[in-house]
């Protein structure tokens, strides 16, 4: 068979390497110079490959199309993926959260492996391809002005994201122009844009919760994040974007006290205020917040820095209580869909057949990896995602 697979990121080379070993003639095209150029710049350069975990926990870590990716995260599970990768000669890791890392830390020796494995694919690089389309049984694809035919094709161009390294949007023109839907393309895993708070620029927080009320359904998320020059990022910022991103109402505030609940944070302050009676209240909130945010806040509860102690009312104390609770941020949008580290959208996935990921519109083309509408938090799901539903496709083609 003749299959011509479009795109040498994680999720091509997977499906290339399979069907060209079983002896199918592959044609790997990608308009990069060389494969795997997203890949590379993965993990911080360290690649996190899979997430060591269950299927049923790993699918607890999909935002969306948990449902459509079951069958082939079961059919090929984050330990299927490091034994793939061992027996690529690719030793790994597991660190914190189940995060598995190639040992040597280099993204670039997941490259290798994946290019070990594919060592019997045609590579086409920097190809610019104009158009795909059917006739008759077979698939024309137009390079540069010539015709080339094949059995069938896979689409795995990903999404819209870090575009620089090749992930440009425009694999989803092929597959539009074979009838497919294109879900609106939303960041996800991507900063978000807050007002006002541009002083804060650099401060990180730890063990704080971000909370959501996200067209009216709460959701909280707890860790660390970091104040840009426009807004936050950070482990809990990227996790709630993921599930804001396509909300028409999103309201976020900080919890900068989650251990203490209201009652308990309340003693301590009127034990802080007891022993520092004649100090300012500044002193007070130095040992409550990091300095850097200690003036935003007095401002934000209408305190000056200088009021002493003593001179704090209860409804000021009140004030200060709430917004260590609930310190309001005023959203106003995610970043560009360039800065998500994956893109949310794209293929309607009720048109793909999730156990062989053949296009329901069209017999012998196929889709896969983050073109499709799915998407995962960090920690190594959405590469696993991108081999599983290569390594589905291939299997059963
Ligand atoms: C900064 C960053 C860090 C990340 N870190 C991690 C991580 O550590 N762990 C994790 O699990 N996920 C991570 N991700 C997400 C992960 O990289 C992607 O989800 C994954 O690469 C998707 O694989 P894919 O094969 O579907 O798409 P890609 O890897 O994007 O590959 C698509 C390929 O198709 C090619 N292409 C596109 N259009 C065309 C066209 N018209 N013609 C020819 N070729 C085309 C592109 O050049 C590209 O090579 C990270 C993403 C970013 C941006």
């Amino acid at each position: 068979m003749d299959i011509a697979v479009v795109g040498a990121g994680a999720a091509g080379l997977m499906a290339s390497g399979l069907l060209a070993n079983r002896g199918e003639n592959v044609v790997c095209f990608d308009h990069n110079e060389k494969a795997g150029k997203k890949l590379y710049i993965t993990g911080k350069g360290r690649c996190n490959f899979t997430n060591l975990c269950e299927p049923v926990e790993f699918l607890s870590n999909v935002v969306r199309g948990e449902k459509f990716l079951r069958s082939s995260i079961y059919n090929f599970t984050p330990q299927n993926c490091i034994d793939f990768f061992e027996s690529l000669g690719l030793e790994s890791k597991v660190e914190r959260g189940n995060r598995a890392f190639p040992q040597s830390d280099k993204s670039s020796d997941v490259i290798k492996a994946l290019e070990r494995h594919c060592k019997e694919v045609k590579f086409k690089f920097g190809s610019k391809i104009t158009s795909i389309y059917k006739n008759g049984e077979k698939f024309v694809i137009i390079l540069d002005g010539e015709k080339l035919t094949f059995d069938r094709v896979i689409l795995a161009t990903g999404g819209v994201s870090y575009s620089a390294t090749g992930s440009d949007g425009s694999g989803y023109r092929f597959a539009k122009a074979f009838g497919h839907t294109i879900n609106e393309l939303v960041p996800a895993l991507c900063p978000i844009k807050i007002k006002g708070l541009k002083q804060l620029q650099g401060l990180s927080l730890k063990n704080v919760t971000l909370k959501g009320l996200i067209d009216g359904k709460k959701r909280e998320f707890f860790g660390e994040m970091l104040f840009t020059d426009e807004g936050i990022s950070g482990p809990i910022a990227l996790t709630c974007s993921s599930y804001i991103n396509r909300a028409k109402e999103v309201k976020l505030s900080l919890d900068l006290k989650p251990a203490l609940d209201y009652e308990k944070l309340d003693a301590r302050l009127l034990r802080d205020f007891d022993e520092n009676k004649n100090k300012n209240i500044s002193y007070v909130f130095k040992g409550l917040l990091p300095s850097s945010l200690v003036p935003v806040f007095a401002e934000r509860v209408g305190i000056a820095l200088d009021k002493k102690v003593n001179a704090i009312s209860r409804e000021e104390r009140k004030r200060i209580l709430e917004t260590l609770k609930d310190f309001k941020l005023d959203y106003c949008g995610l970043y560009d869909i360039n800065a998500g580290i994956v893109t949310s959208g794209g293929v309607e996935l009720s048109e793909v057949n999730p156990k062989t990921f053949e296009s329901k519109l069209v017999s012998g083309l196929y889709l896969i990896g983050e073109m499709l509408d799915v998407d995962a938090l960090t920690g190594g799901f959405n590469l696993q995602i991108a081999f599983a539903t290569a390594y589905s496709c291939a299997e059963n083609m």
